[in-house]
């Protein structure tokens, strides 16, 4: 067996399905898991003799016992309060990504023959430090260290722009993916690959898709049998899939067929959907990722036409509608010669090649050694903190490239105030409320003075997992005093 000690898992955590690659003689390779399978369907859940499955064996049993199965978790990360029930216990959302990390960790050891530590993790470029650190912490939970967070478009444009050789060009990377969507703009000159702009929408992918052809085999049926059956959670696992498999079948045939008995009681659900329907029904999320990809150009200063090259990335770029309206509007047709399922692990791969001082071979044939290969990513989301009449005072605005770091003083609002709070947002908004509140940070034991008069300087840095961190100093006797950022309670356990 080569030496594999200390290699590190790229790992893409996707939203429907996970992949995992490392490099092996210089290259990004896909591991298989101990089912033989690349991909990992990203889902959860306990038989009913309480045992945990994960991946396709928990994806098995999503129809027949749907209470204790969960899919999509990812739709969640980063929310504190939210709670799966499996099997009377209750789960986070980096709770269950845990366990789907715990295969995928458990799986690369038996391929590999050693015991795996460490990883890249990918997220959503448009994924807020909540979602990150949650990210991280299910990476930690599931006995990772995580050397770092990239976002998936950047992955996907290392693996292309060392697969194909890139240099000197602005590229472009349209990722759609189960349940997100993300567009990058990077420039890659002399090994650096510098993020210029970055946009996305974290609730937004084939999911939706599946979505509206689940709402149009329901009216359907109700206008054939004069029955809802939103409300039965069999048949809506049961339509879901079907949906699912629909909307793939028309990537490559005009007309599909869903066929669905007993669906309720003896029923039959039978419903033809012609590719044309299909892109009629979801021409608004099509629009959505194309209004996206403006504002990603928009806020680089560049235009379609200064694109040398497009990247499609995710399972949902299959969809013709997708490639067909991404390629009107770029000018250009994109590159798909590395399998989208698969070309964010393999860039994690690189990223951990790169982190593991191994060595990466480019497409000229020459070993480029992974130190000159460099990353620069950009923060998705302005950050600020919350002010009077719910204002919010900007810190870092979005697209700066990272690791970034800027400080604001902070004073007391009356005489003798020993406790300053501020509540740390993430957004566009200039109103505190309509951005996502990211936590809050609390400066203690101040020394009893008049209002105004401490000056207390707090640096906030993003790292390069687009992660935050804060430390703080008293201006008036220049000593470093702690600091921290309260997260909500839910991303602490
Ligand atoms: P990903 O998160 O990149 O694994 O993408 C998963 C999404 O891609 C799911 O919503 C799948 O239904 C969708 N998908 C996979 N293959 C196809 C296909 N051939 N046509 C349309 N959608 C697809």
């Amino acid at each position: 067996m080569a030496n594999t000690r200390g290699k590190v898992l790229g790992i893409d955590l996707g939203t429907t399905n996970s992949c995992m690659a490392v490099i092996e003689l210089g290259e990004p390779k896909v591991i298989t898991n101990s089912e033989g399978k690349r991909l990992t369907p990203s889902v959860v859940g306990f038989s009913k003799k309480n045992e945990l499955l994960v991946g396709e064996l928990a994806k098995r049993q999503m129809v027949s016992n749907p209470e204790n199965t969960v899919q999509s978790i990812k739709r969640y990360m980063g929310k504190p309060d939210y709670r799966v029930t499996l099997n009377k216990d209750q789960y986070t959302p980096h709770g269950i990504s845990a366990k789907i990390l715990q295969k995928l960790k458990h799986d690369s050891e038996k391929y590999l023959g050693d015991a795996v530590s460490k990883a890249v993790i990918t997220v959503p470029a448009y994924f807020n430090d909540s979602q990150r650190f949650a990210t991280k912490k299910a990476g930690e939970l599931a006995g990772l260290e995580v050397l770092r967070v990239i976002n998936e478009p950047t992955a996907a444009a290392l693996a292309y722009g060392l697969k194909e050789g890139i240099e000197n060009q602005k590229i472009l990377v349209y990722d759609l993916g189960g349940g997100t969507f993300d567009v990058s703009i990077l420039k890659i000159k002399n090994g650096v690959f510098e993020v210029l702009a970055t946009s996305g929408d974290t609730q937004l992918g084939g999911d939706d898709f599946d979505r509206k052809v689940v709402d149009h085999l329901l009216s359907e049926f109700q206008a054939a049998e004069g029955i809802d059956i939103s409300g039965n959670p069999e048949a809506m696992q049961r339509i879901r899939e079907a949906a699912e498999r629909c909307k793939i079948d028309l990537s490559t045939l005009t007309t599909a067929n869903v066929n669905l008995p007993y669906i309720f009681e003896n029923k039959l659900l039978d419903v033809e959907i012609t590719r044309d329907q299909f892109e009629t029904m979801t021409e608004d999320l099509v629009n959505k990722t194309i209004s996206i990809m403006e504002k990603a150009l928009q806020d680089s200063g560049l235009s379609p036409e200064d694109i040398n090259k497009v990247i499609l990335v995710g399972g949902s770029t299959r969809i013709p509608a997708v490639a067909r309206e991404v390629e009107d509007f770029m000018g250009k047709t994109p590159l798909q010669s590395i399998n989208p399922d698969e070309v964010v692990a393999m860039g994690a791969a690189v990223q951990a090649g790169i982190l593991g001082n191994e060595y990466l071979k480019s497409s000229g044939e020459q070993q480029v050694e992974s130190g000159n290969l460099v990353l620069l990513d950009v923060t998705p989301l302005s950050l600020g903190f919350e002010t009077v009449g719910d204002s919010t005072a900007s810190i870092i605005p979005r697209n700066t490239t990272i690791p970034t770091r800027n400080s604001k003083i902070f004073t007391t609002h009356y005489d003798n105030q020993r406790v300053v709070r501020g509540k740390i947002l993430q957004g566009e908004d200039r109103a505190a409320s309509k951005n996502v509140p990211l936590g809050m940070i609390v400066l203690d034991n101040i020394p009893p003075a008049p209002k105004g008069v401490p000056r207390i300087e707090v640096t906030f840095d993003i790292d390069a997992n687009g992660i935050i961190n804060a430390t703080a100093k008293d201006l008036g006797t220049g000593i470093m005093r702690s600091v921290m950022i309260e997260r909500p309670e839910g991303l602490n356990d």
